[in-house]
């Protein structure tokens, strides 16, 4: 598979999702691609919009017949997962590809299509992050303690990706990613 692909990761809490929103809106030719989880839905997530909620069984069914670019256990426990189809398509249309996963994924990504662009969000500091995490409210205390001692892990693999982009300001962040995406100027619309 040929494209422009970029892998967007970096530790939980760190703001993946809502720069990768913010960057879809600024950059019309960006394509994010919609995981395949077994995680439930939080309260407003819409089952093909923020992910594809599936059982195991469908999981396994996806795994089982390649379905899938990558996938990972996160956090011990749900399985996430890239489907191929909708990324294959997306790079023989010419969009920018976006794929925000888990370190793990990053590494099965970057051994499979050698050549992927890959950027690391890194939180402006640990007590941030824990902040963050503990005021999202979305986990459970042992939830929480199992994400940071993953994100501890996480952050110590910065230096695998191509760019590091500290994640402080929402505006710099998507500045930022829009000049190492080489997004140049008309395709970017104002919001
Ligand atoms: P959350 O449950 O908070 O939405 O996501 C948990 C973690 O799963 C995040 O680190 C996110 O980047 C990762 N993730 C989301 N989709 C995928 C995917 O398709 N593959 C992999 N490997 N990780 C994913």
């Amino acid at each position: 598979m040929r494209g422009d692909i970029t892998v967007i990761s970096g530790p939980t809490a760190v703001g993946k999702g809502t720069v990768v929103s913010a960057l879809k809106l600024r950059c019309p030719d960006v394509w994010v691609s919609v995981s395949a989880t077994t995680r439930s839905p939080r309260p407003l997530e819409r089952d093909g919009v923020d992910y594809l909620f599936v059982s195991n069984t469908e999981f396994d069914h996806l795994v089982a017949t390649d379905g899938l670019l990558e996938w990972a256990q996160v956090h011990g426990r749900d399985r996430y997962g890239t489907p191929v189809a909708p990324v294959e398509a997306a790079v023989a249309a010419g969009r920018r590809v976006i794929l925000e996963i888990d370190l793990q994924g990053a590494r099965q990504v970057k051994a499979k299509l050698p050549g992927v662009r890959s950027i690391f969000l890194e939180p402006p500091s640990w007590d941030v992050l824990v902040s963050r995490l503990e005021g999202r409210g979305t986990e459970t205390s042992e939830q929480r303690n199992r994400r940071l001692s993953t994100a501890r892990m996480e952050l110590a693999a910065a230096s695998e990706f191509d760019h590091v982009v500290v994640n402080e300001d929402l505006g710099d962040t998507v500045d930022a990613l829009v000049g190492l995406l080489g997004l140049s100027h008309t395709h970017v619309t104002k919001v």
